[in-house]
């Protein structure tokens, strides 16, 4: 019955399944002797979800009016201006900045994709990537292709991205590009800033040449990367770009505040014109009229509130920062007895996840099970979630995956 464009669309979840592998192998075997690497959230080292104290304080103490009032189509203007401060800290770029309020990451990076990219042409991200982006795409009747993230010595490949930027500029006018970075999903990689610098090299010979570049880069766990503003530094980049260069920020409260289901986030436009940036809020006010009406006003008024509280603020950042030291010290041992056993891994940075490339990753995956050890096989390897992994669990897993890869 559905309409032809959405015949045979049906949701493939790696990370669905092996979650729910594990959640038998508890059943059987007990939560202590399974470990579930397999989520994208930050479970403490009871494996039960981390929450910030501050957070749910400053949340229970909001007025029951203000959590169930609808908000406006472009979100709360208080919000927009918390999100800007907070993304950029002090890297804001010299260009002419605005907000608009998203469900979650992903309503950004879907506004994105809808807004940016035209119906039926590329959009080119790196191979290693979070598979949503695909299905955005699909939904919106865009393409997604990709560049290798790495070259064989694992190191940022740029000249396949100005390959391939080159070769889809041959066949459309304009491009849209997604980056992912710092604390990349799935490898926990991050750009250098000579890399972005490369990359933003590239995007503007295009543009110099007559081309539209519009560029996603996807900051969604950009608060368990490290230090504030040197894992911003990269965005004084957008400074004084030419006028056909527009570049989005996809912001989320997912991880940043503990806050994944309450699914708001924010996407924010960087442009050295206002007129284009004034069409940013024209077109996303638009899509959040068409897809959801408008987002969580709690949710925005707490961060509102959060962000305006100069006493409250940076008890929540060393509570969260506490989360990000707990993800780094699991992500160490993994790093420390990879490098030791010499199992081959994709270079990480920081980040709730660790990859390893792999030729067969389900099978690699599949053995892993009978040391109960639950991984997620993507396409090129295998991803460990550090942000799931109580650290006493960690210890052994990267000599585990070399077994059952060999
Ligand atoms: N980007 C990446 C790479 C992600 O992995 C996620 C969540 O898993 C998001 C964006 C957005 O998350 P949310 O929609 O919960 O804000």
């Amino acid at each position: 019955m559905t309409a032809t464009h959405a015949a045979g669309r049906k949701l493939k979840d790696a990370i669905f399944d092996a979650n729910q592998a594990c959640n038998e192998a508890i059943k059987i075997h007990g939560a202590d002797k399974v470990t579930n690497a397999t989520i994208g959230v930050v479970l403490n080292e009871e494996g039960k979800i981390s929450t910030l104290p501050t957070v749910e304080k400053v949340f229970r103490s909001m007025e029951f009016s203000e959590l169930v009032s609808y908000a406006p189509i472009s979100g709360l203007p208080a919000y927009l201006d918390a999100v800007i401060d907070l993304t950029f800290a002090d890297n804001k770029p010299n260009a002419k900045l605005a907000a608009i309020a998203t469900a979650g990451g992903t309503g950004a990076i879907h506004h994105a994709i809808a807004n940016y990219a035209e119906r039926g042409d590329a959009i080119l991200t790196h191979d290693w990537r979070w598979g949503t982006y695909d299905i955005i795409c699909n939904e919106t009747g865009k393409r997604l292709e990709t560049f290798k993230l790495f070259d064989d010595d694992l190191n940022f490949n740029i000249n396949d991205f100005a390959v391939k930027v080159d070769s889809l500029l041959k066949k459309q006018k304009s491009l849209l590009v997604i980056i992912n970075s710092p604390a990349h999903n799935p490898t926990g990689y991050a750009l250098s800033d000579n890399e972005w610098d490369k990359v933003l090299d590239v995007l503007k010979a295009q543009v110099s040449a007559g081309k539209k570049i519009s560029l996603l880069v996807d900051v969604a766990y950009i608060d368990f990367a490290g230090e504030k503003n040197s894992t911003r530094a990269f965005m004084k980049k957008f400074s004084d770009l030419p006028e056909n260069f527009f570049v989005m920020i996809a912001f989320s409260m997912s991880k940043s505040f503990t806050f994944y289901g309450q699914r708001t986030g924010a996407l924010i436009g960087v442009s050295s014109s206002q007129k284009f940036i004034d069409e940013f809020k024209d077109v996303g006010k638009y899509s959040n009229r068409a897809t959801w009406s408008n987002i969580n006003r709690g949710a925005q008024a707490l961060l509102v509130k959060l962000a305006a509280d100069e006493k409250i603020l940076p008890i929540y950042e060393a509570e969260r920062n506490e989360l990000y030291q707990m993800v780094k010290r699991r992500a160490d041992i993994f790093v420390e007895e990879a490098k030791n056993c010499g199992l081959r891994f994709v270079p990480y940075k920081a980040g709730f996840f660790i990859s390893v490339p792999s030729d067969n990753p389900a099978a690699v995956c599949q053995r892993l099970r009978d040391d109960l050890i639950f991984a997620v096989p993507l396409k090129l390897g295998i991803r460990v979630a550090a942000c799931s992994t109580p650290h006493e669990k960690m210890y052994g897993v990267a000599e585990k995956i070399l077994r059952a890869m060999r």
